[in-house]
């Protein structure tokens, strides 16, 4: 029987954004004991070094003080003692972001691995966690949700919560302050929203359609489900986007006005926008933290977890979590059409595309998709926009050559038994060896294209196979994201600048230029601040408005600021290229194909 491991968390002084953090061993090695914080956090892929929020350390045993010395960037050595040792540090915490930790008067929310100290030798030890309530009456409503087992607390109460592991206890988040609750059952497990932040939604909306989309996830991997419980704990803000995937709970960011409120019939765009998100970071429950690469079995979390991957993980479950609402008729074909053909549009348009292949933007997340700069358009491919369009290809083509007897969901399914079911890791080339396993299929030559080439995917005719017609237009202005006809009949020749900029004051700042486009070839770069087209200081529509009625082939003049230096640019306009997607129903014989692949057969 090893001992457990004692965490206590206090939101000391809320105002200052100060958590102190407590972690007792009761039998420390007596030759001393090294403490670690994680570097990075499970779901997002990017070093953060959490030890440079802790603002003080001390350990001390049987009241006494214990010299603990820093070692590392995010590791502390306490001297040898005879036990039980406890190290007490002082936490700030002001990152409002589903991977961190927050602390102020109204609200709190922390992931375990942003404030809990790990003994090293210790990572398979039970661990106790007490909460505790801040001191003061503005804390007397507060209430505290979280999926971790509780150990004496009441339910949504403070006090002791327990983890069979450490590894467990930073996988379970926890929100505190007057949240609002709701409830329901999907497939027979209890499920509960808690709501941070100001908002108006219809709560019991929301668990109908959560509900929904719950049970479609569980019957797609086959009861049980894998969790005794969930939450979904959502903080509700004026503008934000986020979500983080947990084994029993999900993290979640989003605007209030995301949220459905009593006068919604139907789903609204925004309300899509948040059903889409739950739906990813649910399917995540099965496909990443149960089916999860070798690489992070288990994690390392003092350094890089380095994976191909990425791209079954996040990819797949892109691709998923739209159509699975639209599996449980929580939107309409013409919907879900539109959104794919949106991804599509936002593919096409990243010139990153024949630079980077797939696998090498799931290997280098870590540099690359979590730092981007002015210049990832051009270098890089998103591993979950590519992904999930590879994941259609392989779904449509699994559906046409075996036809219609296997298809993507009896990959998902395979890989769950194998290895979710079992705990093994998935290899490098797991995917693609349970893939050809479970078909029959050759796919050797298929994966290499999509996965490690920068081919242009067969996307036009795979969609053809199921009874979809793929159109690419012409933009007709930066606010036209595709999945749509072309709304005016005369847009013969928009002209491009080939840019993205961002409004700021009285001047527009680009963001990014692309390669090939009209920016570029007349000198311009990102960081440039344009003061005027043509004379002109551009008005409140910014650089669209002032260029609408240009036709390409025309040149303009452009004033634009480098650094403290004006310059002027005689800039050539391009013609808007066919980048811009719209899918289309087919009538004819494929139409039962279409169904079937979409889940919406009746027959
Ligand atoms: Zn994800």
């Amino acid at each position: 029987m090893i001992a457990p491991l004692r965490y206590t968390v206090v939101p000391e002084r809320p105002e200052a954004h100060l958590y102190r953090v407590c972690c007792t061993v009761a039998d420390p090695d007596p030759s001393g004991l090294e403490f670690a914080l994680p570097a990075w956090i499970p779901g997002s892929y990017m070093i953060r070094e959490f030890a440079r929020h802790v603002v003080s350390i001390r350990a001390e045993s049987r009241g006494k003080p214990v010299a603990i010395e820093k070692t590392d960037k995010q590791s502390w050595r306490a001297e040898a003692c005879a036990g039980p040792l406890t190290v007490i540090c002082e936490v700030y915490a002001r990152d409002l972001s589903v991977r961190g930790a927050y602390l102020d008067t109204r609200h709190a929310f922390f992931n375990g691995a942003c404030l809990f100290l790990l003994p090293k030798g210790h990572e398979s030890a039970p661990c106790e966690l007490e909460i505790a309530r801040p001191r003061g009456a503005r804390y007397r409503n507060w209430i505290v949700a979280t999926a971790m087992d509780r150990a004496g607390a009441k339910p949504r109460g403070f006090g002791t919560y327990r983890a069979a592991s450490y590894d467990e206890l930073i996988d379970h988040p926890a929100a505190m302050g007057e949240l609002a609750l709701a409830r329901f059952r999907a497939c027979g497990v209890p499920h509960e929203i808690a709501i941070a932040g100001r908002h108006r939604a219809d709560l019991p909306r929301l668990a109908r359609d959560l509900k929904r989309v719950c049970e479609q996830h569980i019957r797609f991997f086959g009861e049980p489900a894998p969790m005794r419980r969930y939450l979904f704990l959502v903080t509700a803000l004026g503008e934000g986007y986020g979500g983080l995937e947990h084994r029993a709970s999900t993290a979640l960011l989003c605007s209030r006005e995301d949220l459905p409120v009593r006068s919604d019939a139907k789903v609204g765009e925004r309300y899509r926008t948040f059903l889409g998100l739950a739906s990813h970071e649910y399917f995540h429950t099965w496909n990443v933290k149960r089916i999860k690469p070798a690489a992070f079995t288990p994690y390392d979390l003092d350094r890089e977890g380095y994976t191909s991957l990425l791209w079954a993980f996040e990819g797949i479950t892109s691709y998923y979590d739209d159509l699975a609402l639209l599996r449980s008729g929580l939107i309409e074909k013409k919907d879900y059409l539109e959104l794919l053909g949106r991804s599509i549009t936002s593919y096409l348009r990243a010139p990153g595309r024949a630079r980077q292949t797939l696998a090498e933007a799931s290997f280098d997340a870590w540099i690359k998709y979590y730092r981007p700069d002015e210049n990832s358009p051009n270098a890089t491919v998103s591993y979950y926009g590519k992904g999930s369009l590879v994941a259609l290809c392989l779904d449509l083509l699994i559906r046409e050559k075996t036809r219609g007897r296997k298809s993507l969901d009896d990959l998902m399914r395979a890989l769950w038994r194998r290895h979710g079911l079992t705990g093994t890791g998935v290899e490098e080339d797991g995917v693609e060896r349970l893939a050809e396993e479970i078909t029959g299929l050759s796919l050797r030559k298929t994966f290499d294209d999509w996965l490690r080439s920068t081919r242009e995917l067969p996307l036009d005719k795979l969609l053809e196979t199921h009874g979809v017609e793929m159109i690419l237009r012409p933009s007709e202005s930066s606010s036209d994201r595709g999945g749509k006809p072309a709304s005016s009949k005369a847009s013969g020749g928009l002209a491009m600048l080939g840019a993205q900029a961002r409004a700021d004051a009285d001047q527009t700042i680009l963001t990014h230029v692309l390669d090939g486009g009209a920016a570029r070839e007349a000198g311009l770069a990102a960081g440039d601040a344009v003061v005027a087209v043509d004379g002109l200081r551009p008005g409140r529509g910014g650089l669209d408005a002032a260029l609408a009625r240009r036709r390409a082939g025309e040149t303009v003049k452009l004033h634009a600021f480098r650094r403290d230096e004006l310059l002027e640019f005689e800039v050539r306009l391009k013609a808007a290229p066919a980048d811009t997607c719209v899918l289309s129903e087919l009538s004819g014989p494929r139409a039962r194909a279409l169904e079937r692949w979409l889940g919406i057969s009746h027959g």
